[in-house]
């Protein structure tokens, strides 16, 4: 049994103060729901005051990025090592928007994912097609590069801290999202991938989450789905009421 994640990406949004209001209105709306493992994603700076609002509730911290290297002369970045200090127990790695703005490629997601593992975090591992890529066919080449390139050196054990997010590129901030069938589709082609890697015990244990224009009106139909576990929610996750309709889908 797969137990859903549903996943807040706060991106760069947030200050201190508007940080702690949304996490002070959220937790009292998802404070009973034991079903979901609720994620929410803040920028570094406000990790530690959020982890301080969270203690005693269900949600679980995650890192939008994190570098391979456990301390040393990288100015600027931030290592899984520290995000565990700072509360982390999870971290997003590849998001598209990483890919496209600041170069992440297949192998820089490889050693970040090998490097969080390392550390003990939980790894949400972001792939997905742009609208060209869809568009010219490619969408399940794309996917299955990803994988291999993201999942290359891991065993099926660290497989099991491994939550991966399909997000198709034209999906995320557009609020396109992908009909429940193309997701779906998307996802199975992903579960059938892992299981040529890893087998079928490993693909069947799998948690795969849509991302792209996730909203409270939507998320049902997502979850419906065979293969979809749960979400990775942007611009939803902005606003306490939105996130809590979609982590509470199951009523
Ligand atoms: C995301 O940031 O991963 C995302 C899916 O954003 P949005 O829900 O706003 O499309």
């Amino acid at each position: 049994m797969r137990k859903p994640v549903i996943a807040g990406n706060w991106k760069l949004y947030k200050t201190s103060s508007e940080a702690l209001e949304l996490i002070t209105s959220l937790k009292p709306m998802v404070e009973n729901n034991k079903s979901v493992e609720i994620v929410v994603a803040p920028v570094f700076t406000v990790i530690g005051s959020v982890k301080h609002a969270v203690t005693g509730s269900p949600i679980n911290l995650a890192a939008q990025d994190c570098f391979w290297e456990e301390e040393g002369a990288f100015t600027g970045e931030v290592s899984p090592k520290m995000l565990i200090d700072a509360g982390c127990s999870h971290v997003i790695i590849g998001h598209s928007e990483r890919r496209q703005y600041f170069g992440e490629t297949d192998t820089t997601v490889n050693r970040k994912i090998k490097a969080a593992l390392g550390a003990g975090l939980t790894v949400l591992f972001c792939i997905g097609e742009t609208l060209a890529e869809r568009d010219g066919d490619q969408t399940l080449d794309v996917l299955k590069t990803q994988l291999c390139g993201g999942l290359s050196g891991l065993s099926a054990d660290h497989l099991a801290s491994i939550v991966i997010a399909y997000e198709p590129v034209w999906a995320i901030g557009t609020g396109k999202t992908a009909t429940d069938e193309q997701a779906q589709d998307a996802h199975s082609f992903i579960r059938g991938v892992v299981g040529g890697l890893y087998g079928p015990t490993t693909a069947d244990a799998m948690r795969i989450l849509y991302g792209g224009s996730v909203k409270p009106d939507n998320i049902k139909g997502l979850m419906a789905q065979p293969d979809i576990d749960g979400a990775l929610v942007g611009g939803a996750s902005l606003k306490a009421d939105s996130f809590a309709a979609i982590a509470n889908y199951g009523g």
